[in-house]
């Protein structure tokens, strides 16, 4: 029983460290669980957790909860609690830092596609340097969900002769060294 106890004593503080070794993690111990940025989400209505009980798991140690819930993949990258939280905790580095760890454990929420979406993006970002919309979203259909392809081609038809999706895709210029800082962030644990 006691080794039990031991052994969640460590793993909790492995998490810890792990969240902590992530550039600027370490601010987490600062957070006041004040719920600024919960209050600023635009997407914590459908959150399992609010960015704000996030902090608070992740202090807890409950790694699988935190690594598991759908919080994570609904995080649209909008920045309002990082300009917002008061003791400058970069909550929006942290959020992808912790899709990373999920993808890598497999742990992100059994059903979720958002992880796909997440490595299209990127492969997508790679060849061009900036995303193509229409690319994106014919392949995270094709190996999502075949059927919603065909039954988005209205909207998609009415978009690009309203010529609000780009039919074809622009390539920014020196992109290699774009495609060098991707290959740096795979290579430290980025998808
Ligand atoms: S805004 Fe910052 S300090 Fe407040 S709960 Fe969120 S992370 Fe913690
Ligand atoms: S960056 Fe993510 S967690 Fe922060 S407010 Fe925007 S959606 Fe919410």
């Amino acid at each position: 029983m006691k080794s039990d106890v031991v052994l969640e004593e460590s793993m909790h503080l492995d998490f810890l460290e792990e969240i902590y070794s992530i550039p600027g993690g370490e601010k987490i111990k600062d957070c006041i669980q004040c719920g600024t940025c919960s209050g600023s989400c635009p997407t914590s209505y459908v959150m399992d957790y609010t960015p704000r009980k996030v902090f608070a798991m992740i202090r807890a140690g409950m790694r699988d909860e935190v690594l598991s819930c759908n919080t994570l993949w609904l995080c649209t990258s909008c920045y309002s609690c990082y300009v917002r939280c008061p003791q400058d905790i970069k909550i929006t580095d942290i959020m992808y830092a912790l899709k990373r760890i999920s993808i890598k454990d497999g742990k992100y929420p059994k059903g979720s596609d958002a992880q796909e979406l997440s490595k299209m993006f990127t492969h997508i970002v790679n060849k061009y340097g900036r995303n193509h919309e229409l690319e994106l979203i014919q392949r995270y259909f094709l190996k999502t969900k075949p059927l919603k392809l065909l039954q988005n081609i209205p909207i998609g038809l009415k978009l690009l002769t309203h010529g609000r999706l780009p039919l074809l895709p622009t390539k920014i210029r020196n992109i290699s060294q774009l495609q060098k800082i991707i290959r740096k962030a795979k290579s430290l644990g980025g998808f």
